[in-house]
């Protein structure tokens, strides 16, 4: 038996697995910083979402620590050399999210198109704007992914259903169904809709910049559900205010939270969601069956 502490909640489906197996659980969301220090010693394993900062202190007053859980994808909240220095197995549920955050990503294309954010405004406000809500099909648009692993490979799919045409670009992945893989620069010149897929790296971050961004056709469509920092929010704002840039739609910021006076939610060109793309019932209890299902595993080796 393992005394396991969960410091992000996860569904409770994942819960009572671990339970099952024979194990403690403890339930502890407010642990955060230095009080999940002072508690983290009693533990064999440590879950968490993206909340809880498991940083380098944290896994070092883990004295009994052997694994440490994401029920999700980024593991940027881990220190993950440490714990690799330190022994601690890190586990994630990479596939777990995949259809949700694919769902949310062609609903925000849609949206994009038919302007359904500026429409329900409208609408609230007593209003009748049919004239001014022309929109755009997404039949026969060129959209162009970057990052074409398992959510990119989800939006492909999901894409040519609407009969779009599909360009694509990743430096590791050399064939994907339904994606044209061509250099970044052929996707960017090309692609009326963009719409990233990539995790947070050196090579990532500000992907999407005042150079990337001026090579896209005027108009261009840009949706982020990938991490914050992979397009620079301050040239981004810049080209919609031109009208370079016709529409973003974003699920994931630089700074998380977003700041309540963030220009971003002044521009009357955006659709933002507060990093939401994982965040369905299914997918979550997905993540957290998939992950006690690993930790259950790791502890019986
Ligand atoms: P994945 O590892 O399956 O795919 C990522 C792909 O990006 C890989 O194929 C990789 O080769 C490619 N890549 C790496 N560097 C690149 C570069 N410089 N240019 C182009 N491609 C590059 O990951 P995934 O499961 O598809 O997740 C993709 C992203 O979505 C991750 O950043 C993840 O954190 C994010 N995500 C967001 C949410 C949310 O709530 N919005 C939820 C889950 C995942």
């Amino acid at each position: 038996m393992a005394r396991i502490l969960i410091t992000d909640p996860i569904a409770e489906e994942g819960v009572a697995l671990l339970k099952q197996a024979g194990h403690e659980v403890v339930v502890q969301p407010e642990w955060k910083g230095n009080l999940l220090k002072e508690h983290i010693g009693a533990y064999e394993v440590l879950i968490v979402r993206s909340a809880t900062r498991v940083t380098a202190d944290i896994l070092r007053a883990g004295k009994h620590l052997r694994i440490v859980g994401r029920a999700g994808v980024g593991l940027d909240n881990i220190d993950v050399d440490t714990a690799r220095k330190l022994g601690i197995q890190v586990v994630n549920t990479p596939g777990a999210t995949t259809i949700a955050v694919a769902e949310l990503t062609v609903a925000m294309i849609l949206a994009c198109l038919r302007h359904l954010c500026a429409a329900h405004a409208s609408m609230q406000q007593g209003r009748w704007d049919k004239k001014a809500l022309k929109g755009a099909e997404l039949y026969g648009k060129t959209v162009g992914i970057i990052g074409c692993g398992r959510i990119g490979q989800a939006v492909a799919q999901r894409l040519q259903a609407f009969g779009c045409r599909i360009l694509g670009y990743d430096p590791v992945v050399q064939e994907a169904p339904g994606i044209r893989l061509v250099p970044l620069e052929t996707l960017l010149r090309e692609s009326q809709i963009v719409t990233l897929h990539v995790p947070l790296t050196e090579e990532t971050r500000h992907l999407l910049r005042r150079d990337t961004l001026s090579l896209l056709p005027r108009g261009a469509i840009v949706v982020n559900t990938a991490r914050g920092g992979v397009i620079k929010e301050e040239d981004l704002l810049e080209f919609l205010e031109t009208g370079h840039i016709a529409c973003a739609a974003l699920d994931v910021y630089e700074a998380e939270p977003l700041p309540p006076d963030h220009p971003l939610r002044r521009s009357p060109k955006v659709l933002l969601t507060p990093h939401i793309g994982a965040q369905t019932r299914e997918g979550q209890v997905r993540a957290a069956v998939d992950l006690a299902r690993k930790i259950v595993d790791l502890l019986k080796s």
